[in-house]
């Protein structure tokens, strides 16, 4: 009787991945059966078409999207991501994992996502600008500084929330930096934003690897993908003591077991773009560098890439999920059942990036900034805080890591709906 109309809208291989997860969580902590769906379910979406006239003179039509998962928290947050194999059950499983994860941190918002189809890297600046402004005027009346607040994801950066910053502000006729966050520092964008996702990693990493009795400097470590999220997580890592010894993107793996110099990948990625004929190791591929034994392995690109192949065959003591949604949920059992490696969930992993962007969106509202260090000191302080709650939630309950972290993030966000009512 209480069950949901389910649409095929959202249908795809992650979003049943992201409601299997609920359904485990909510099972877990025994959420009374009326709650379920309503906390489960996006709360809306919108999908716009995107004309742009290409630098040659023809139009091509980009579809986008933003899906809005849970508003009942405060105003929904969440990146924007540009990839040629976005879809909107990709992006409502996205919004989703944004729900729990500010409600684990106790960020005062709800989850969005959004996307758009398209591939960045065959676009130019131009371009780029043309799609990002598009996509913004599209979404004109479905976000805001308290209604919904987009990010920088996969394939978008700092430039293209500037430009959505812009397209938003000269829409309202005032300077409104609260609408997205990071921005450029010079547009409002927050110290510290850019770094704020691989340096929480990096410290969670440490943390946890001090639990575990290793010292980070003795620690070796994987990384796949070197974009925003990935080559901070190195540097960070790096900067710890930790040896390098994997690093990849879309073009391939690079392999060096003595240590990779990470300011001299970073110096090359910035010129060549790729790693590809990087000259700081031997080429692997991206399969290969998941299954290389080291301490730390830290899939920093797409989701579900530990899957029921290679889950068996990984060597690693740690699992530190940067990206998000990257274990799938028979590996994820695979994994239980090996025992003998630690996982530090993406929900709890990669939140120093919604935290930071909270940052941003206070300084903003506030008009008063801060330094580096009180942001990356208030960051770690929000990240012990989240992994001393999530561990006391393992302990108690013998739950697994992931699971602990998302009934901590389900059953708040599932609390407010009990007290608010069904609108929200
Ligand atoms: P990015 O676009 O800056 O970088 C993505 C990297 O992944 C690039 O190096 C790309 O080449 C690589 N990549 C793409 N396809 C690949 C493949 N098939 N194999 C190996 N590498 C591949 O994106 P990002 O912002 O670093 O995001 C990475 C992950 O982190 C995503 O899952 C994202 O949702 C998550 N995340 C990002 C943030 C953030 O603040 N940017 C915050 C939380 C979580």
């Amino acid at each position: 009787m209480s069950k949901v109309i389910v649409s095929a809208l959202y249908k795809s291989d992650v979003f049943t991945m992201a409601c299997r997860q609920f359904d485990q969580a909510a099972d877990a902590i025994n959420l009374p059966e009326d709650l379920r769906d309503r906390t489960k379910y996006p709360r809306r979406c919108l999908a716009v078409a995107l004309p742009i006239k290409r630098d040659d003179g023809s139009i091509t039509v980009f579809e986008g999207y933003r899906v809005q998962h849970n508003l009942s928290t405060g105003p929904s947050k969440g990146g924007i991501r540009f990839h040629e194999h976005v879809t909107i059950g990709e992006v409502a499983a996205l919004a989703m994992w944004m729900s729990w994860k500010c409600s684990l941190v106790g960020l005062p918002y709800g989850g969005a996502k959004g996307g758009v189809i398209c591939n960045p890297r065959q676009m130019s600046q131009g371009e780029l600008e043309r799609l990002s402004r598009r996509y913004m005027q599209e979404m004109i009346n479905f976000v805001g500084p308290q209604i919904d607040v987009p990010a920088p994801d996969m394939g978008t950066n700092e430039q293209i929330m500037g430009w959505m910053m812009d397209t938003y502000s000269n829409h309202v006729g005032h300077v409104e930096p609260a609408v997205v966050t990071g921005k450029p520092i010079s547009l409002g964008g927050s110290e510290g934003r850019r770094e704020a996702t691989g340096a929480g990693v990096a410290y969670l990493v440490k943390a946890y690897l001090e639990d575990m009795k290793i010292p980070v400097k003795n620690a070796t470590v994987a990384i796949q993908g070197f974009g925003n999220v990935g080559s901070e997580t190195a540097a960070a890592l790096a900067n710890y003591g930790a040896k390098i010894i994997a690093i990849s993107d879309y073009t391939g793996a690079i392999y060096n077991e003595r240590g990779i110099d990470i300011r001299k990948a970073l110096e090359y990625v910035k010129y060549a773009k790729v790693l590809k004929d990087f000259d700081g190791g031997q080429a692997i591929s991206n399969e290969q560098l998941l299954e290389l034994k080291v301490t730390v392995l830290i899939p920093a690109a797409l989701e579900r890439v530990i899957t029921n192949d290679n889950a068996p065959k990984l060597q690693c003591r740690l699992l530190a999920e940067a990206a998000n949604g990257p274990t799938t949920n028979s590996a994820d059992k695979i994994l239980e059942q090996r025992g003998d490696i630690e996982i530090i969930p993406d929900v709890l992993c990669n939140s120093g990036g919604v935290i930071v962007s909270y940052f941003e969106w206070l300084q903003n509202l506030q008009h008063y900034y801060w330094t580096r260090d009180e942001v990356l000191q208030k960051l770690f302080t929000m990240l012990d805080r989240a992994k001393a709650s999530v561990d006391a939630q393992k302990a108690k309950f013998g739950f697994s890591r992931r699971l602990a972290a998302l009934t901590l993030g389900i059953a708040r966000v599932a609390d407010a709906k009990r007290i608010r009512g069904l609108f929200p």
